[in-house]
């Protein structure tokens, strides 16, 4: 098995095999700088600068139109920055293109479930590798033993020679999260991965998302208006506010934050009222 991983062995904590500590500390999963991107008059995104380390969880909060799917789109590739820099693992990504990018280890969930609706459950997750491959990495046995896992952990076993097409909307945010963590990606982008799923489906991803970010293994930015369980898994928050960054901080601290309260959350919402932040 050949994985592009910088200084990360093959194999690292998720399979138990012994991990080499690195000598030099490993660079950020993701270190934005200065990012920008306007549409026609609109600055969509203004002055993004942020920084995830490996394993860490950023959440990312703020009022609709205020930058965040189209900051998930400038760090996937699907639109070029106007000015700033993006770099994965220590590489500049910014001028690349989306398949470029995924083949980094970056791996996207979408508002709205991308799937293969034709296809099943189990040709879903194989997309995935056809990707690795297209990358330059081979689909090794361990590769596919990694969908058998990933249908295993979130409860899609049964569902494996489905077509995409006859599952319900939460089931198919599953199949977009178990595709994405199929190619053990370096870092996952997540727009709104918690709306409208089922409390059973939110149990899923929300303990695959820990237990995944606890190994080391990924680093997730995730982007939700599910506020307490947003708090719950993200080591970092940010408010984004008309394209910028409000605020940045600890989770309780951003939620706290005066600004905050103003633009995004309102003094009734029920996170301050029960007094989780
Ligand atoms: P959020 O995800 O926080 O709701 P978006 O990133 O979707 O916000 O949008 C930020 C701003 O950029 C909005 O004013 C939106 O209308 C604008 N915008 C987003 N994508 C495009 C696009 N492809 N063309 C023109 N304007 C866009
Ligand atoms: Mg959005």
């Amino acid at each position: 098995m050949a994985r592009q991983r910088g200084n990360r062995e093959a194999g690292g904590p998720m399979t138990g095999a012994p991990v080499t500590s690195p000598r030099v500390p490993a660079p950020p999963a993701l270190a934005v700088r200065e990012v920008g991107k306007k549409f026609g008059g609109v600055e969509a995104v203004r002055d993004v600068s942020l920084t995830v380390a490996p394993g860490q969880v950023l959440g990312v909060i703020g009022p609709n139109g205020s930058g965040k799917t189209t900051l998930i789109n400038l760090l996937t590739g699907v639109y070029r920055a106007d000015r700033g820099s993006i770099q994965v693992a220590g590489r500049e990504t910014s001028r690349l293109r989306a398949s470029r990018v995924a083949g980094l280890g970056v791996a996207r969930t979408f508002q709205n479930p991308h799937v293969f609706a034709t296809l099943t459950v189990r040709q879903n997750l194989m997309m995935a590798l056809r990707h690795s491959v297209r990358a330059g990495r081979q689909a090794g046995r361990s590769e596919a033993g990694d969908i058998d896992r990933w249908l295993g952990l979130t409860g899609l076993a049964d569902k494996a020679d489905h077509v995409a097409s006859e599952l319900s909307g939460g089931q198919r945010k599953l199949v977009e999260f178990a595709r994405a963590m199929a190619r053990r990606p370096l870092l996952v982008l997540m727009d709104e991965p918690f709306a409208g799923v089922y409390p059973a489906v939110k149990r899923v991803l929300h303990d695959q998302i820990r237990q995944l970010a606890a190994s080391g293994e990924t680093a997730f930015l995730i982007v939700s208006h599910e506020i307490p369980d947003l708090i719950d898994l993200s080591d970092q928050f940010i408010c984004m506010a008309a394209g910028a960054v409000l605020k940045a901080g600890d989770p309780a601290e951003v939620c706290r934050d005066e600004a905050v309260i103003d633009a995004y959350l309102g003094a009734s919402h029920p996170v301050l009222r029960n007094g989780a932040a």
